[in-house]
């Protein structure tokens, strides 16, 4: 039985939907979690080895499809920050799960746009990334990959200019504490792996040894 209390915040703030945004309640699950259920990605399809140059290994959570996909856009547009770290568990859960012999020296997230940050006030790959940091136990390099200079956003252009826009994107500072390390990259959504291919690229021309990424939801080959 819900203290009084309890039952007088869910009614004044029901549980909703981290992904479809319906009122859930004191329900286990959302109706939507059978169609979340077809978009969870198992075994091979979770890896991200092979599909993302440059990188030694990776795991994503789910297919970029709905309601997954309706999910990261409240994250990125709705301003649902607080969704941010149960994203984050989820990402921290799948990579345990798939690769349990992993262990990073620390977690790098792609680095926001200046305009991402000013339109929603959050950076999404931070918070995804201080949540699996600390998860893992192991430290946030949050000031090691830097933006050198801003880019279009990768979702507004076509695929082939998307490797283009990214030349140069990225910087390191203080590659010494970099320098043969095993780093594990995170974002939010990949869907050309042009974005981890460039951050993997200037981490390990920075001294990274080997570079992982985990990612919360990718479009799948065609
Ligand atoms: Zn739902």
């Amino acid at each position: 039985m819900a203290k009084p209390l309890a039952l007088i915040r869910a009614l004044l703030f029901p549980k909703r939907c981290v992904y479809c945004g319906k009122v859930v309640g004191f329900a286990p699950s959302c109706r939507c979690a059978p169609q979340r259920q077809r978009c969870r990605l198992d075994g091979t399809e979770a890896m991200l080895v092979g599909a993302v140059p440059g990188l030694a290994g990776g795991v994503a959570c789910y297919r970029y499809e709905d309601p997954v996909r309706r999910g990261i856009h409240r994250l990125k547009f709705g301003g649902a920050r607080q969704f941010a770290s149960f994203y984050g568990e989820e990402m921290a859960d799948k990579l345990q799960k798939t690769l349990p012999g992993l262990c990073p020296d620390a977690v790098i997230p792609i680095p926001s746009t200046r305009k991402e940050r000013r339109e929603r006030g959050y950076d999404i790959p931070h918070l995804l990334a201080q949540r699996i940091a600390g998860r893992l136990a192991i430290p946030l390099w949050d000031d090691i990959l830097v933006k050198e200079r801003e880019t279009m956003r990768q979702h507004d252009l076509p695929l082939a200019e998307r490797r283009g826009n990214l030349v140069g994107a990225f910087g390191i500072r203080d590659a010494d504490r970099l320098r043969g390390k095993t780093v594990l990259l995170c974002d939010d959504v990949t869907t050309s792996g042009a974005t981890l291919t460039q951050a993997a690229k200037t981490l390990k021309a920075g001294g990274a040894a080997q570079v992982w990424a985990v990612v919360f939801a990718r479009t799948m080959p065609r």
